[in-house]
């Protein structure tokens, strides 16, 4: 099992883990998560939009029997397929593409995470 973790982590460094689509993003939504390293001056940007835009939190529903964390970013609608932030989505997600081994989820992680205070986006943005 944990075999089975060490590899998905290196194949993921290594740029395996590729939904882009002839090179472009699929926006197929893998890589939006709830949680995201943003500067203070992008979580206000992003407060205003919001506000502006009255958009609401999407839920993300899995099919589980125990009530799980919606760990989705809260912009994802997924049934769209597309960021209903997208003028105004921060930083990280304009940089990362899953198919670039050199700007990959931990390089890119690693990046962000040494700039910025990561941010629970729906809790931030909605609860507080
Ligand atoms: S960058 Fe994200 S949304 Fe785009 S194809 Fe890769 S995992 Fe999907
Ligand atoms: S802000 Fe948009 S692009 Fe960024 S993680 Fe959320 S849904 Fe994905």
């Amino acid at each position: 099992m944990i075999g089975t973790l060490e590899q998905m982590i290196k194949d993921m460094e290594h740029g395996v883990y590729d939904f882009t689509k002839d090179g472009k993003c699929s926006s197929c939504g893998s890589c939006c998560s709830r949680y995201l390293p943003l500067s203070s001056k992008e979580l206000k940007e992003i407060k205003r939009y919001v506000k502006k835009h009255h958009i609401k939190p999407k839920e993300h529903i899995f099919p589980t029997t125990e009530p799980m964390l919606d760990m989705t970013c809260p912009f994802r609608d997924e049934e769209n397929k597309i960021c209903t932030i997208y003028q105004q989505r921060p930083q990280i997600c304009r940089s990362f593409l899953c198919s670039n081994p050199k700007n990959g989820i931990w390089a890119t992680k690693r990046e962000f995470h040494a700039k910025y205070r990561v941010v629970d986006m729906r809790k931030e943005i909605w609860e507080e």
